[in-house]
């Protein structure tokens, strides 16, 4: 917590500010009662109307200053927090995003979104209130004792007896609260999980049928959270009576002792009035203070949530000391490769060796599970190699900057991702210069111009979040020319062409040809059509490369190769 306080720093005069009103406001609260005291006896029971309206216009005076300055430490504080949110919510996402994939993995995604809101919020809501109380407090409480003895020591004796029930009560009822308070949280997060993965996977929800036993999960999570969040209000609903029904039996002890003392002619009446708002002052802040404690392990919970992220440093970083290279060729080598997946036993990549040079196009294809798009996560440094190296002009890729070595590759995923924007930002995405007049050639070549101009908007037309208004094929073919207006040295096409149909695969590889010309091409695929025609076919079986060749030298020399191909050429016969 005192670690993210540190953020403060940028508001650090408007701190100084809310303090010193704050302080103002807790010495006009202190002095309020005592200025009525004195209008009561020196005023009213002796009927000096010329004091009553001189100090009664002070005390007005006093009184609207006690009125605005909490109003104005409350917009400074609230501003100071807001702040501070902000700022953490910029540094976590700014550290998020140098992430690797490993560390997503790690953290969780919706983890990751509820820090970034729901701890951040707590730990402002926290800020906020120490900013306002953390000084008025203590401070009220020790004034109000302090005034409170001064107004009358004999009768403050009761307070010897009623802080200790005070504290007692308020412990007890808040220990049990901060437990609830924990159990609460996990409970949230329970409910969020359940949220998220039925948005996320609702349309095999659907197809499966299952919504009943979904909606049956969620209500056992929903219950569950309900019953603990009544449970904890319960309890918190609890404080405030109880601190009113100590307060009133301790005015009423008060009166009782201190009309002992007034017949005695020993005490005026207005003191006794300062001194029962004395009492009240004393017990308000002690239950403040508490409070304040209450909250202090549930803003620590989201502290310690929030550093975590901050804390977790990305297992891949560019080099100190990046080599100074401008330009790459695209010459693509691995060389001995080995890789381990972070936490995984196995290896899932053993002894891969095979180069490839600027213009050729190398397919690797292989089963599922073969680690093909491994090969391509090591390339773009999603990961890095556990043995062995990957080279690019004979550079070890982590000796690249990574934005030089990003910069150079154009690369098309497994999974087709667009993002909400029009069509043309989505393709311009790949290079943000590009002129429309390259950004209509890439999707040219990718045939993505054909069903672009059928869309209402054409170019312009917005893309629904997700893509969920295109379909598979249609988003590949947008990730494909958003690769392609890059002009990269380097094209990785991880299986980009499995949800075409088998006609715009081959007019678009035939495409691709002279567009990729001067560029090392890997193509990852599992159809055999798509990989015939490459230069050379690096065949992958569990890891371990199996044969490298032309699809008429694979024939003759790997069974593997031979496997697949009639495999393939069996279920397209039956089809
Ligand atoms: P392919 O692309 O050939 O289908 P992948 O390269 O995606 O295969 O996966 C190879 C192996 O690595 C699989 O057995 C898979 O379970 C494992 N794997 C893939 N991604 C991860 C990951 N992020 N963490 C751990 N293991 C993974």
């Amino acid at each position: 917590m005192r670690r993210l306080l540190g953020t403060l720093d940028p508001y650090r005069w408007s701190v100084a500010a809310i303090l010193i009103l704050v302080f103002l406001q807790s010495l006009t609260s202190l002095y309020l009662p005592n200025l009525m005291s004195k209008i009561v006896d020196v005023g009213v029971l002796k009927g000096n109307i010329a004091y009553i309206e001189r100090v009664g216009g002070f005390m007005l005076l006093v009184s609207l200053a006690n009125a605005i300055l909490p109003v104005s430490s409350g917009l400074l504080a609230s501003r100071a927090s807001a702040g501070f949110g902000q700022i953490l919510r910029h540094r976590i996402f700014r550290h998020v995003e140098r992430f690797m994939l490993h560390e997503f993995d790690q953290l969780g995604t919706s983890s990751l979104i509820v820090r970034t809101n729901n701890d951040i919020m707590q730990v402002q809501q926290f800020v906020n209130m120490l900013l306002r109380m953390m000084v008025m407090a203590p401070l009220m409480a020790l004034g109000g004792i302090v005034m409170a003895v001064y107004t009358n020591a004999r009768l403050s004796l009761i307070l010897l007896v009623v802080i200790p029930i005070l504290g007692v009560v308020i412990w007890l009822v808040l220990r049990r609260g901060m437990a609830l308070f924990a159990l609460l949280q996990t409970k949230v997060d329970v409910l969020n999980r359940v949220v998220r993965e039925n948005l996320s996977g609702i349309r095999v929800i659907r197809a499966f049928h299952r919504s009943h036993h979904e909606m049956r999960r969620f209500d056992r999570a929903n219950v569950d959270l309900t019953a603990v969040s009544a449970d904890v209000f319960k309890i918190m609903a609890l404080v405030m009576p109880l601190v009113m029904l100590i307060i009133n039996l301790s005015t009423i002890a008060i009166l009782w002792f201190g009309a002992v003392q007034i017949n005695a002619l020993q005490l005026p009446i207005g003191k006794l009035m300062a001194y029962i708002q004395y009492v009240t002052q004393i017990m308000f802040s002690i239950m403040m203070m508490s409070t304040m404690l209450f909250m202090v392990p549930r803003a620590q919970a989201s502290a310690r949530r929030i550093l975590e992220v901050l804390d977790t440093v990305p297992t891949i970083e560019g080099p100190g000391h990046p080599l100074p290279v401008a330009a790459l060729a695209g010459t693509v080598e691995f060389d001995d490769v080995s890789f381990r997946y972070p936490g995984a036993e196995t290896m899932v990549l053993s002894h891969v060796s095979f180069a490839v040079q600027p213009g050729e196009v190398v397919a690797i294809i292989g089963g599922t599970g073969a680690g093909k798009s491994t090969l391509l996560n090591l390339l773009v440094r999603f990961y890095d190699v556990s043995h062995g190296r990957v080279l690019i002009d004979g550079f070890d890729v982590r000796q690249l900057s990574l934005a030089c070595l990003r910069q150079h590759i154009g690369y098309v995923p497994q999974k087709a991702v667009v993002f909400s924007g029009s069509v043309a930002e989505n393709i311009r995405y790949g290079r943000p210069d590009a002129s429309d007049e390259e950004v209509r050639r890439a999707a040219d070549i990718a045939q993505a111009t054909e069903f672009i101009d059928e869309l209402t908007d054409g170019w312009s037309s917005r893309i629904a979040q997700g893509g969920s208004d295109l379909s598979g094929g249609q988003k590949q073919r947008l990730t494909i020319a958003r690769a392609l207006v890059r002009r990269p040295a380097i094209y990785l096409f991880d299986d980009s062409f499995s949800a075409l149909d088998f006609r715009t695969d081959a007019r678009l590889r035939a495409a691709l040809r002279p567009a990729t010309a001067g560029a090392s091409v890997i193509v990852v695929a599992q159809r055999v059509s798509t990989v015939m025609d490459a230069d050379r076919i690096v065949v992958l079986d569990q890891g371990r490369v199996v044969g490298i060749g032309t699809h008429r030298e694979l024939m003759a020399t790997s069974n593997v190769y031979r496997e697949i191909v009639s495999s393939q050429l069996s279920e397209e016969e039956t089809a």
